[in-house]
């Protein structure tokens, strides 16, 4: 991923991404905001304990660095709903006022942009240019579990008619093969993920998301994985496995 700077808050762009004019997209650092130890200094996580107001503040501060595009914001809940963001579910109130629970977004509408909250969970972009269609994914190993980047992509075909060889991915941010240790995996993981598992108990999520793109139908070429492990860059990163009591990152995407 690129680093870039503006507006003095610090973020990391897919070239995948930024290629496309249309696209606004960025994963947010901890740097640079309003919250206190340890929610230092960029959170956008309200139910997380840190200090409401200063959360608004550093969401504000986000949203002008992105265009002043919408917000819309999930109760994310390591669950497979995607949500749909179009002129209906807008229209009926909805959104993007309200915090839907799921735990990916799509839309094909201009000017909105869906926000995944990120502490060592994987963020995940996709783009069809052709269809111009921005989904973004908040998959934790529950959701990786889950298949919701299937899922994603299986409602951006569906009910957005996207093509998935067209679709461009990138995996953001997120806890790392060198930290993802699950010492309860036999009870906690399926059998067929097993194979994952890459030595010591170590498991690369990183490589199931990818694997998972495949299978849905991206092509290996349109798949960007950022390699960034938040356990391991916990200065730049929210890690909720270093942590614990700790704020989220932004990881953010949506067309002008
Ligand atoms: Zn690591």
């Amino acid at each position: 991923m690129i680093l870039k700077n503006k507006n003095g808050l610090s973020f990391y762009q897919f070239p995948n991404f930024s290629r496309f004019r249309e696209i606004i997209h960025g994963v947010f650092t901890r740097e640079s905001g309003f919250s206190k130890p340890p929610f230092n200094c960029l959170n956008i996580g309200l139910n997380v304990g840190d200090d409401v107001k200063n959360v608004h503040k550093n969401r504000r501060v986000i949203l002008e660095c992105m265009d002043g595009l919408q917000p819309v914001f999930l109760k994310q809940v390591h669950g497979t709903a995607v949500i749909k963001i179009d002129e209906q579910s807008i229209a009926s109130g909805g959104l993007p006022g309200r915090y839907l629970e799921g735990d990916a977004m799509v839309t094909s509408l201009p000017g909105i942009m869906p926000v995944i909250q990120v502490a060592d969970c994987q963020p995940v972009f996709l783009f069809d240019p052709t269809g111009k269609v921005v989904a973004n994914i908040h998959s934790g190993w529950q959701g990786s579990i889950k298949n919701i980047i299937g899922h994603t992509i299986n409602c951006m075909s569906v009910d957005f008619d996207s093509r998935p060889s067209d679709i461009i991915a990138g995996v953001g941010p997120s806890l790392g093969p060198c930290c993802a240790e699950f010492r309860n995996y036999r009870t906690e993981i399926p059998k067929q993920f097993w194979k994952y598992e890459i030595g010591n108990r170590y498991f690369d999520f990183w490589s199931i998301s990818r694997d998972q793109l495949i299978a849905a139908g991206v092509l290996p070429e349109n798949i960007s994985i950022s390699g960034i492990c938040t356990f391991c860059s916990s200065d730049l990163f929210f890690s909720y496995r270093k942590e614990v009591t700790t704020g989220r990152f932004a990881a953010v995407i949506g067309m002008a």
